[in-house]
């Protein structure tokens, strides 16, 4: 199988990039479309009740680092008084509140890792919210999601460890784009220019957990992930296409990680983690 989003966008020539990511799933890991839609639909029911533990101000981790900050934020887009305004808020909020409840050892959605759990829940559903869409339209999101995950894993990485924060919550901002310009009508392109757009812009984001656990700055970086999904998917659906292929991008990510040096891949030694106050703590 070539993993690549040109040959993805191949495949759903006259068919849809979601039926597409169908028949590959199902062809490459004999699972019937009834069998991959049930899997779906349970991991859209674990986003939801993630989401929801995320908001209860009371929830912390052990560490006591992170918690609690996705009900201000709710708060405070409900208030009005945040910039973004509405959906962008909503949506940075429910990512907030996902990485939030794995922080806290909440049962969350590798999505398509732990650490950058909240980003594609939190644009599906929140898109769900504004557009009114349903549950088989989020299902479909989820298949193109996950096709586009599948590509980035098989020719760059999804690790923190292997190719710094851009190959985690920057696969999970490509992935929730390409998803959102699905929904929203795009075309396969467009979706494959969306990913494109989501890791050119967040290429050589390093990964520096602060004392090694995955809270701070991975919960914000949650948060800003999916605003950069939504900039990310915007930018394709109107129709401004990808600079690069993004076949290419995604090579570029992988060529980065490979560079960033061991203190800015999740040993907690760089970046954040190097920090002076997070030296005396
Ligand atoms: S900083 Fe590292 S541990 Fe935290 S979300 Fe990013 S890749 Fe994961």
């Amino acid at each position: 199988m070539e993993y690549s989003l040109s040959s993805l966008i191949d495949a759903a020539e006259g068919i849809g990039l979601a039926e597409a990511a169908r028949q590959n799933e199902m062809k490459y890991n004999e699972i019937s479309q009834a069998e991959i839609d049930e899997k779906m639909r349970e991991a859209l029911d674990v986003m939801r009740q993630s989401a929801q533990r995320g908001f209860d101000p009371k929830m912390h981790s052990m560490s006591g680092m992170t918690g609690g900050q996705a009900y201000k934020l709710q708060q405070a887009v409900q208030a009005g008084i945040t910039a973004g305004g509405g959906f962008l808020g909503r949506a940075s909020a429910r990512a907030l509140a996902i990485a939030e409840c794995n922080a806290a050892m909440g049962k969350i959605v590798a999505a398509p890792t732990a650490g950058a759990c909240g980003i594609l829940p939190a644009a599906l559903l929140t898109a769900q919210e504004e557009y009114g869409l349903s549950d088989e339209t989020l299902i479909d999101g989820l298949i193109v999601a996950g096709a586009v995950g599948e590509v980035i894993a098989a020719r760059a990485s999804i690790s923190g460890a292997q190719g710094g924060c851009q190959a985690e919550c920057g696969s999970a901002a490509a992935m929730a784009a390409a998803a959102l310009v699905y929904i929203r009508g795009g075309s396969a392109k467009q979706c494959a220019d969306a990913c494109a757009f989501a890791l050119m812009n967040v290429m050589g984001l390093v990964c520096d957990p602060v004392h090694g656990l995955v809270e701070v700055p991975c919960v914000y970086r949650n948060a800003s992930g999916v605003a950069g999904a939504l900039v990310a998917a915007d930018l394709a659906l109107a129709g401004i296409p990808s600079p690069l292929p993004p076949d290419e991008v995604i090579d570029a990510m992988k060529a980065v990680g490979e560079q960033l040096p061991p203190s800015l891949r999740e040993t907690g030694e760089g970046g954040c983690a190097s920090c002076p106050s997070c030296k005396r703590a």
